[in-house]
């Protein structure tokens, strides 16, 4: 039989169901019908630096496994990306290679869209756009200027790397060892008026959300959103300031307040300047500020601690010293602490680096007559948004010497990025470009000058979740209040890398402004993500992977050599999704024996079957151990939507391998009774083989469809839904 048997050839395979999808736009966004769940899901938006790697096929295909599952359950399924395009990698890797950038993130996108398609992930390749398009970065403009407008976006002077030989400042991943990465030469710190996005608004109800969210959300993508918060919880006490004024001061020490020896203010506490009268302080502050302290910050046997002078009274008689030092920064965020050496590491190494802190205990003691209150702090900040750099979003302000910074009219948007530049990496071009900086006010009509500031990528990436979620011939004119956000939104799942933490915290701050100011008034929690899964990263010898230890696996061509579902079950079958992927051959060789496996297995079935004779006496005989397959199969599939339904793709795809187990048991049974198989054997047989073929299409799509094809079904049915099972039996119980 075995001569009649068609050899599995991926390659043949992969290509006719992915022109096949192609045709019949398998995957185009549907409008959800009434009562039909609409489920969005958001895979990781990938940077056009380079090819995709083996991190993009874990992400996509646990994405990919659960967008097919969705679909095949009957629910509309929005299974769409976006390139995140601008920022510092793609902008150095164009240098390297002396392209522009826009011409080179383009190229990279293009070949990132091939692999893609090759792997087989259904997205809605129709929806795909680049952050760096006029009309995407369009939006980031608006979003600027409107987060600006109700108070979110604020100027001010920030600590930046400055390279004096190249003329330019540099983002931290370019300095090593405090050296710039283009000239070695040292870099300077120097202060600089620099944008923000105030997340301190929103601070209070991430936190209070998440206690909602634990549902859906995974434990490592819940623990990156409490890491990144850094509350702590403890008492405040009002003591009295150098004026009479009040100063509000945190310890997460309750037991121990009665114990402070000094007072801790972060330099950007916003009573700071009270405490710094003394020019000789104030001199010291301003070089603590400009000093770049974050790098040293939470080693308090290292960090600047500066003595002001001045002490705080304190109830029942005594004084405590006040100091200034950025570990409260890296501890408890901009605030007040006290100092309790006697309770606290930190607190203890500093004492003993500062004189000043040997005087009498807070309160005598007495610490009921302090009145302290229950209170949390938070570690997260406002972060700087703005770049001196040349590939990213135009910020759209202008500098008028009449009216001060301007912002641009949304009308007159988007400051457009001239696109024919080759940047070398010194200064910034366009500080060189008189058509893009010379231009008139529009409040005074005067002689104006543009920012050449750009945005950080991870501006771009604050909305980088919405356009696929609204139709690509509405982003013009409707990205933000389109009526199929109201469906889309929240995403039912954003799957991710771990590192992927920050970018989520601040979407979800910045979901909830846009909730307060009026698009997504929709969305009552502010909450982007309903649903949320993060994997950690794909290494290799246990090592990350990377050019310089030479431990790059490529998956082009491990897909040339083994197919893509052989590449994507490997990927899905080798570790759960919060263990790092140590990436081996073993599980390749596991997922090529599996499929080749099924195949064979699967087609010397059917011909097996055509030739197999009635026999209803021993039908009859056999009809129980029948009776058991299909409940294997019930309990088989009722495992692998439990796991599906949870994205736990390792497990799934085991059960689906000891599904196959199962069957293969179901013949030995019935050759180990009969002798053989009779025609109602091997309906069952193939029944449940069809079954088996439906429950793989999430994982290994291609070589699935085709063998539902070979079983006679409908391939497109997908994974089987709980009614099925009986139909794909039907010889089951006759
Ligand atoms: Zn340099
Ligand atoms: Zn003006």
């Amino acid at each position: 039989m075995s001569s009649t048997r068609p050899t599995y050839d991926p390659g043949r395979i992969e290509a006719s169901r992915q022109a096949e999808w192609e045709v019949g736009a398998a995957f185009a966004t549907p409008e959800p019908a009434a009562g039909q769940a609409a489920v969005y899901i958001k895979p990781s938006s990938p940077f056009t630096s380079g090819n995709l790697h083996m991190g993009h096929v874990r992400d996509y295909s646990i994405g990919d496994a659960y967008a097919r599952f969705r679909r095949a359950r009957g629910d509309a399924v929005l299974f769409g990306f976006g390139f995140d395009a601008f920022g510092l990698p793609a902008e150095m890797a164009a240098i390297e290679r002396g392209a522009r950038p826009a011409e080179w993130v383009e190229s990279c996108g293009e070949r990132m869209l091939v692999q893609m398609k090759r792997l087989g992930f259904s997205f809605d390749y129709g929806r795909a756009f680049y952050s760096s398009d006029e009309s995407q970065y369009r939006w980031s403009q608006w979003l600027f200027l409107t987060l600006h407008e109700a108070g979110l976006v604020y100027r001010d002077n920030a600590t930046v790397d400055w390279c004096d030989t190249c003329q330019t400042t540099l983002a931290a991943l370019q300095v090593e060892d405090g050296r710039c990465w283009r000239c070695h030469n040292k870099v300077r710190l120097i202060r600089r008026p620099t944008w923000f996005l105030r997340l301190s608004p929103y601070l209070e109800e991430n936190d209070r959300n998440l206690a909602g969210l634990e549902r859906s959300w995974d434990e490592l993508s819940l623990k990156t959103q409490r890491y990144i918060l850094g509350r702590s919880d403890g008492v405040e006490v009002d003591l009295a300031g150098p004026d009479g004024g009040g100063l509000l001061v945190f310890s997460p020490h309750p037991e121990a307040i009665g114990e402070a020896r000094f007072v801790l203010l972060s330099p950007r506490h916003e009573g700071i300047e009270r405490w710094a009268e003394d020019p000789a302080v104030a001199e010291r502050l301003d070089e603590l500020r400009s000093g770049g302290w974050e790098r040293s910050a939470r080693d308090a046997s290292a960090v600047p601690v500066i003595d002001t002078g001045a002490s705080v009274e304190v109830a029942g008689g005594g004084a405590l010293p006040v100091f200034v030092s950025p570990i409260v920064d890296a501890r408890y965020g901009p605030t007040a602490a006290l100092g309790i050496p006697a309770a606290d590491e930190a607190d203890e190494a500093i004492a003993a680096r500062v004189p000043r802190t040997a005087g009498a205990p807070l309160g005598g003691g007495d610490v009921v007559a302090l009145r302290p209150q229950q209170a949390s702090r938070y570690r997260a900040y406002d972060f700087s948004i703005s770049r001196q750099r040349y590939w990213g979003t135009p910020i759209p302000v202008l500098h008028c010497e009449q009216c001060g910074v301007v912002p641009v009219p949304i009308a007159d948007l988007p400051v457009v990025l001239p696109r024919d530049v080759e940047p070398t990496g010194e200064g910034n071009p366009l500080a060189e470009r008189p058509d893009f900086l010379q231009v008139a006010c529009p409040t005074c009509g005067g002689e104006a000058r543009r920012e050449t500031d750009t945005l950080d990528c991870h501006f771009d990436a604050l909305w980088l979740w919405v356009p696929a979620a609204v139709p690509p011939e509405s982003r013009d004119e409707q990205m933000f209040t389109h009526p199929d956000l109201r469906h889309w939104l929240p995403s039912e799942r954003l799957v991710a890398g771990n590192d992927s933490g920050g970018f989520v915290f601040d979407q979800r701050v910045v979901t909830k402004a846009l909730r307060d100011i009026g698009p997504f008034s929709f969305l009552r929690d502010g909450e982007p993500f309903a649903g949320c899964l993060f994997h950690e990263m794909v290494i290799a010898d246990g090592r990350k992977m990377s050019k310089h230890l030479g431990n790059v696996v490529d998956p082009d061509a491990l897909v040339a050599e083994h197919g893509a579902d052989t590449v994507r079950l490997a990927v899905l079958y080798a570790a759960g999704p919060t263990k790092a992927l140590n990436w081996t051959d073993g599980a390749l060789r596991f997922a090529s024996r599996f499929l080749r496996g099924l195949w064979d297995y699967t087609h010397d079935s059917i011909v097996a079957a055509a030739e197999a004779p009635e026999d209803p006496e021993a039908a009859a005989d056999t009809a129980f151990i029948r009776e058991r397959l299909g409940k294997w199969c019930d309990s088989g599939l009722e495992r692998i939507t439990a796991d599906l339904e949870e994205l736990q793709m390792h497990k799934a795809v085991r059960n689906v391998t000891r599904l196959l187990e199962r069957i293969k048991d179901f013949e030995k049974r019935v050759v180990k009774r009969q002798g053989r198989l009779a025609r109602e054997d091997y309906e069952a047989l193939l029944g449940a083989l069809a079954l088996l073929a439906g429950t793989l299409t999430p994982f290994a799509p291609h070589i699935a469809e085709e063998l539902l094809v070979a079983l006679g079904r409908d391939a497109s049915v997908g994974f089987p839904v709980e009614g099925d099972v009986a139909a794909l039996l039907m010889a089951r119980n006759s």
